[in-house]
């Protein structure tokens, strides 16, 4: 008897990632009831996606789906920006929570301490800018099998989370700018929206 290797690459294919101009990435999404086979499948696709596009995280908002799920891996980019992770006040390694999946995600500020680096996103692929966040954050959300993760995070992956629980909510990183540099940025955002809404 043989015995068949599993390979999920076979079975999952990425998705379309939508771009700026989408409504999906305008509204708040829907609260996830029940982990079943279709938002196992669209976590799967999702990180496809995500490593497919080279991104640190996407939101379901940016394959078109209105959902409270989001999918993060830092560990591509630790060398250059590290993350640091607690759990119950012990700190963990990063790695053992990648790839993370987060179902109806909430975070909060640890802290007043705040960080200014850039950030990029892939619905506005090219586009980059820095922006301020709390340094530091708490993230109570389901994993896949519907457990509660709650952990802290410092580095990219407090960055990363406040950027795709944002998604979640309809906001993207630019509604953080002030009108002078977003002025700056309209050109391509007007690109982004023309692709968005050809007529
Ligand atoms: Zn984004």
């Amino acid at each position: 008897m043989s015995r068949q290797k599993k390979d999920k690459k076979a079975t999952t294919k990425p998705l379309e990632v939508v771009k700026y101009g989408h409504p999906a990435l305008r509204s708040k999404g829907r609260k996830i009831e029940k982990i079943d086979e279709s938002i196992l499948t669209l976590a799967e696709e999702m990180i496809e996606t995500m490593y497919e596009e080279d991104g640190c995280g996407l939101a379901a908002h940016q394959v078109g789906r209105s959902v409270q799920l989001a999918v993060i891996d830092v560990m591509p980019a630790f060398e250059d920006r590290p993350s640091r992770a607690w759990v119950g006040g012990r700190e963990i390694e990063v790695g053992s929570l990648m790839p993370l999946v987060m179902i109806n995600p909430e975070i909060h500020a640890v802290g007043d301490e705040r960080t200014i680096e850039t950030e990029g996103c892939l619905s506005m692929p090219g586009l980059h800018n820095e922006v301020e966040r709390p340094a530091r954050v708490r993230v109570v959300c389901q994993d896949i099998d519907g457990s509660t993760l709650d952990f802290e995070a410092e580095g990219l992956l407090s960055r990363a989370a406040q950027h795709e629980v944002d998604h979640l909510h309809g906001i993207l990183f630019i509604d953080y700018l002030s009108p002078e540099t977003l002025a700056e940025h309209q050109p391509l955002l007007r690109k982004f929206q023309a692709k968005s809404f050809p007529f």
